[in-house]
């Protein structure tokens, strides 16, 4: 099989780069600064996220006034708390009923705990999710949306653009309508990069029982060696993206897990957006 060629690089020398940059970035300061800002905030029960929501309808992230601290912020003057309850556990002695056997000797009890969001506080901004979106418009970027398109539609996956999209989600596949949405804020060249992800998962993810982080790391890898031979650069995003998804776990493993189908994946779109390319022509992409 004659090697698909990016420019003067192969799809395998691609799917190598970018194991090397998902690790760079998971040994980089910034990448620690995050982690150590995502484990200051709890995941509430949805008791809680009500109470808080109740409250405070605008509220985004909470944390109790010593996480502030530790994070580099403080509570401004005269701000009111939201309160919440925590658990906890006592033992049934100092619960302050009788002891007997037949009973369980720790309950959980609640207290008011009381936490702030970001908008009552200042100090130093958050570490930043790593992700970076792209934020240019290229002539590139259009070409490769447009033929992404097309392709996507020969191979019966609908395409559309809607408000509707959870949270701040790029785009989803949707398997049960092998339908992809995208949401309508993107910037030109972040549009393409996220059809191609989402058009990843259509190929690949229609049915499958595999853990998430692979199939991130797969449409995302995928979106990455696609965009690169057309001459967008997606590292900023895409390097953050996958160790991101591998959290804690080693994310260079993840990506050499992943990385045939990544190639399999991403040479197959790219014959099919360019046939010449699967003939081991070099494509000029200066
Ligand atoms: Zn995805």
């Amino acid at each position: 099989m004659v090697a698909t060629t990016v420019g003067a690089v192969t799809v395998a020398e691609l799917v190598k780069r970018l194991e090397a940059g998902v690790a760079e970035v998971t040994t980089s300061d910034g990448w620690r600064a995050y982690l150590a800002a995502q484990a200051k905030f709890h995941s509430y029960s949805l008791g809680n996220v009500l109470l808080i929501l109740a409250q405070m309808p605008t509220a985004t992230r909470v944390c109790g006034f010593h996480g502030w601290l530790h994070l580099g912020r403080h509570v401004k003057k005269g701000e009111h708390g939201i309160r919440i309850l925590a658990p906890m556990t006592v033992r049934r002695a100092e619960a302050g009923s009788a002891d007997r056997e037949d009973e369980p000797q720790a309950v959980t009890r609640f207290r008011i705990v009381t936490v702030f969001d970001i908008s009552q506080t200042d100090g130093d901004p958050l570490p930043m999710h790593p992700a970076q979106t792209l934020t240019t418009d290229s002539e590139r970027g259009a070409w490769l949306y447009a033929r992404l398109l097309d392709l996507a539609r020969a191979e019966g996956v609908s395409v559309r653009t809607a408000e509707d999209i959870r949270g701040s989600a790029n785009g989803a596949y949707l398997p049960s309508a092998h339908a992809i949405i995208l949401a309508p804020r993107l910037s030109v060249d972040q549009r393409a990069k996220t059809l191609c992800h989402e058009f990843a998962h259509a190929l690949l993810h229609r049915q499958t029982g595999k853990p998430r982080a692979e199939q991130e790391a797969e449409a995302e890898g995928t979106a990455f060696v696609v965009c690169c031979w057309a001459a967008l650069n997606t590292a900023q995003y895409t390097f953050a993206y996958i160790a991101d998804w591998a959290h804690r776990e080693d994310a260079a493993a993840l990506v050499r897990k992943t990385g045939s189908t990544i190639q399999r994946t991403a040479a197959k779109i790219i014959a099919a957006l360019d046939p010449a390319a699967e003939a081991g022509n070099t494509r000029e992409t200066a």
